[in-house]
Formats: C-alpha cells, structure tokens, sequence
C-alpha cells in the first residue's frame, strides 16, 4: 500500500516535470522568435501612419493650389474690371464721376496686391510642405527597408523552430494525459504567475530552483522520499526532486597523461 502511494506520487511528479519541459521548451521557441513578431507589428504600424500623414500633406498641398488659381482668377477680374473702368472714365460727364472711378482702380489694384501677397505665402506654404512631405518619404523608405528585412528574419526564425513547436505541442498533449488534473490546475497557476514560466523545479544546490530561495536538509529529504507533494515555502513551485550534486571530476590527471601521450605520438612518429 505505502509503495503504490510512493510510487504514484513519484509518478505524478515526473509526469508534471515532462510537462513543465516541454513548456519551457515551448517558452524558448518563443523567446527565439522575441520581440521580432511585435517589431514587425510596431513598423507596419508606424508605416500606416506615415503614409497616412503623406496622404494628408498631399491633399493640403492639392488645396493649396487650388487656393492659389482662386487668386489667379480673380487678379484676371480684377485686371478686367480695371479695363472695363478705364474705358469708363474716358466717357465721364465730371470730375466726381471720374473720382468716383478712380477710386474703384485703385481698389481693385490693391486686391491684386493681396492676391500676389496671399500667392507668395502659399507659395511658400507649400516650399516647406513639399520638405516635410520629401522628409516623410524618405523615413517611410527606412522603415519599409526594415519591415522587409524583419518579416524575412521572422520567416526564418519561425521555418527554423515550426517543427520544433508543432513537435512540442504533440508532445505536451501527450504529457497531459499523465498530468493529475488537480495538479494541473495549481501547475497552470504556478505558471501564470512566475515570470519565468517555472511552476516544478528541483531543488539545486540546496536551493528552490524556482526563487533560490535556501531549503532545509530535512525538507529536502522529504522531497527525495517523494511520498508528498512538497512545494516552495517561498514562492509555492512544486518540487520534483533534488539534483544530485556532481563531484567534482578527478580524472584530471588520467586525461592530462592522455592528452600528453596523444600530443607526443605525432612526434614520435
Ligand atoms: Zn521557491
């Protein structure tokens, strides 16, 4: 009876460490692939907006123009009309009516003024329009340039690591048939919640190999009998072991003779 039990749990705790490999696999895919995804989704944004605001200046400097042709047409009535009062004050019948005349000339002569004043202003409007308008043109240039260059790299990326994830997320829904499903749930918590995507760890070096938090050797012991779920008194991850600690090799010796007795064959020969 207290072996099924030993066993089970044990086997629930691998069953949650395949699981948690893989999503960490699944995670790295991800954190290959970065920020280029949401770069190219930050440039085409940008793009939109740049050849939004092209289109705008466009349209002022079409206004512009026509604002100017309005002023042009209507330096062409002033220019009849002064015609048309010349000729009228040839026939006048006394001085007030040629006054009278006069003053109508010299009315329409300063609205062409103005319309000459108001054309050199928008003449110069659309001068720095066309500047900022050769100024968006070319970042928009850049930044198609390097929506390319991104998209291609992303398409790389993405062909590179397709086969890995599509494997990964095989293999996860066959490691979730394991899974306890009240585990699961505290798993998928876990996971929601840490920032490194860690909700089973192991305990290495006597530390919680989610927080570093220390772990006391008793409550180590109890993680390797396995006979509960232990979690992290600091930050609630699961244990699923402890790693044994690796001594230090000692083989250094054999292996310099070895090298030294492969270094000096070539010589020899
Ligand atoms: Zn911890």
């Amino acid at each position: 009876m207290a072996t099924a039990t030993e066993t089970t749990i044990a086997q629930k705790l691998e069953a949650l460490l395949k699981l948690q490999t893989i999503d960490s696999a699944l995670d790295n895919i991800k954190k290959v692939r970065g920020d280029l995804p949401e770069e190219v989704r930050d440039l085409e944004d940008e793009i939109m907006g740049l050849e939004t605001r092209l289109a705008k200046f466009q349209q002022e400097i079409a206004s512009f123009e026509e604002q100017i042709s309005n002023y042009k047409n209507s330096k062409k009535d002033s220019d009849k009309l002064i015609a048309k009062y010349k000729e009228q004050q040839m026939n006048v019948r006394n001085n007030r009516e040629f006054e009278a005349i006069s003053k109508e000339i010299e009315l329409q002569g300063l609205e062409m003024e103005i319309a000459d004043k108001r054309i050199k202003e928008i003449d110069f409007k659309i001068l720095n329009k066309n500047d900022e308008i050769a100024s968006v043109e070319s970042t928009l240039f850049e930044r198609k340039k390097d929506l390319e260059q991104k998209q291609k790299e992303l398409e790389v990326i993405i062909n590179e690591s397709e086969e890995d994830e599509q494997k990964a997320i095989k293999d996860r829904e066959k490691a979730l048939k394991s899974v306890d499903p009240r585990l699961l749930k505290s798993y998928d918590k876990l996971r929601e919640n840490a920032r490194n995507g860690l909700a089973v760890v192991m305990v290495k070096r006597g530390a919680c190999g989610g927080c570093f938090s220390s772990v006391p050797p008793q409550r180590q012991t109890d993680i390797k009998d396995k006979k509960k779920i232990i979690v992290c008194e600091h930050c609630g991850r699961v244990f699923a072991g402890v790693e044994d600690i690796i001594p230090p090799p000692e083989k250094e010796k054999k292996s310099r003779s070895k090298a030294a007795t492969a270094a000096a064959a070539p010589a020899a020969e």
